[in-house]
């Protein structure tokens, strides 16, 4: 057998086993074989990996493309993703009714996306949980987000006519009927908001830290017991996506003591490396809001015991200008090219977090979750999705070069320790020394991920 690809002289990363020295052959877009670190197989194409990490290609399973220039994100999103070492993502689909609207959505991003990508689908009003079943079947997707932060007239300017708690029962009993179904829940109490906004705002308090003070950890640990509990009463897994503080965690393991039920807690990388005392002012405004110091330790504790089960970016790339001042300014940061710097940088580096482990949180686990079944693992059969990672490269964040339509990053002016340095998806290289290869740029070859 010719290889396709061969990459020698590796330290293999595999998920929450280690890591090893080794090769990985790749052929017809899978991996055909581990092998020993000096192996020379005939191949077409040879890389000395020179010793670096070789790591699973990252699932994020957390973005919103389309929130920036609807008809391009799926270009420069999955460039910008691919060169932070992401290989596929899950997006978040909206839309009046998705039987309609879902196929020209997949068409776009198989056009013009260079990483694979599947979707979930954004709950906003009851039609969607009628049909979920229909959309598991016809569009491969098994997992729905419901966001209780939209509920009642908190949602109505936005599109979501009908979240409730019914529609939050209701979301789990039909999940149940989905083949490896999974409900998403964004958990913020937004009935209570108001009452601490309001005089915030009349105090005239316009920094970051009045973000969290608005919508305080006890509202988002409230909605996750509440979550946590029907999900005991319905046998729903759950998952609770952009955790964001200690007091919800500790609300998680909870859930977990008096439950079988699954409920699997997601994170997001700003959440692990940035405060509610960031420099950053209304650039980093993003629901749930950043927390303490203290929130930021109990997320890493929860990363390393095993309560954080996978790690997205919750990326939406908007430009500098929608966030200028906190009251007004657009809802969440850009995030997927600079996620695996941050986790290695802030995880591994300062915090001795294993890379095993970062490996886990930010592919394997996502893949498992999400029915992704030839994803996020360096195995013999799965996709040839790897990440060439370079720990000890220092960079500077700098969002001209992070391919995004984002003009900004909240991470701008950081320099981090650990860098991707080529991305391979399904044996192609995808990006190579922080660039996207031309050809890729002209014809970019992601395909959709269909489950179940
Ligand atoms: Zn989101």
């Amino acid at each position: 057998m010719i290889l396709d690809l061969l990459l020698h002289n590796a330290q293999l990363v595999l998920p929450d086993v280690g890591v090893t020295p080794g090769a990985v052959g790749v052929k017809d877009g899978r991996i055909a074989a581990i092998l020993a670190p000096d192996a020379l197989l005939p191949a077409a194409e040879t890389v000395d990996c020179g010793g670096l990490w070789l790591m699973p290609g990252l699932v994020d399973p957390h973005v919103h493309f389309g929130y920036g220039a609807p008809e391009t994100d799926f270009s420069t999103e999955a460039r910008s993703a691919a060169l932070g070492g992401v290989t596929s993502v899950l997006s978040f689909h909206r839309s009046p009714d998705p039987r309609e609207a879902l196929a020209k959505e997949r068409d776009l991003a198989l056009a013009q996306s260079c990483i694979d990508v599947g979707f979930h689908l954004g709950i906003t009003h009851r039609l969607h949980v009628e049909t979920m079943v229909e959309c598991a079947r016809r569009f491969g997707i098994t997992s729905c987000k419901l966001y209780l932060q939209y509920k009642g007239q908190a949602g109505l300017s936005k599109g979501f006519t009908e979240i409730d708690d019914g529609l939050l029962y209701h979301a789990m009993l039909e999940t149940l009927k989905v083949p490896g179904g999974v409900l998403g829940v964004h958990c913020e109490n937004v009935e209570v908001i108001p009452v601490l906004r309001d005089p915030l705002r009349r105090e005239g308090r316009t920094d970051l830290a009045a973000w969290d003070a608005q919508s305080p950890d006890f509202l988002e640990a409230e909605n996750v017991h509440r979550v946590g509990y029907f999900a005991q009463k319905t046998g729903c897994p759950v998952n609770i996506v952009h955790l964001s503080s200690r007091e919800a965690l500790e609300e998680a393991r909870r859930h977990r003591r008096r439950s079988r039920v699954p409920m699997g807690i997601e994170t997001c990388p700003h959440y692990l490396s940035l405060t509610r005392e960031a420099d950053t002012g209304p650039l980093a405004k993003v629901n749930p809001p950043l927390r303490s110091q203290d929130d930021v330790d109990a997320l890493w504790e929860g990363v390393l015991d095993g309560t954080v089960t996978t790690i997205g970016t919750d990326h939406v790339p908007r430009k500098r200008e929608t966030k200028q001042e906190i009251w007004s300014a657009s809802m969440g940061l850009p995030g997927v090219g600079t996620m695996l710097p941050l986790l290695i940088h802030e995880g591994y580096h300062r915090r001795g977090v294993p890379i095993e482990r970062i490996a886990a949180l930010t592919s394997s686990n996502a893949a498992r979750l999400y029915g992704l079944s030839s994803k996020g693992q360096i195995a013999v059969g799965y996709d040839a999705d790897l990440v060439l990672i370079d720990p000890h490269l220092e960079r500077v964040v700098d969002p001209a070069g992070l391919e995004s339509f984002a003009d900004y990053s909240p991470f701008e002016g950081m320099s981090l320790k650990g860098w991707p340095v080529m991305t391979v998806l399904r044996g192609r290289t995808i990006a190579r020394n922080h660039a996207i290869p031309e050809q890729v740029r002209t014809a970019p070859s992601g395909r959709y991920l269909a489950r179940g």
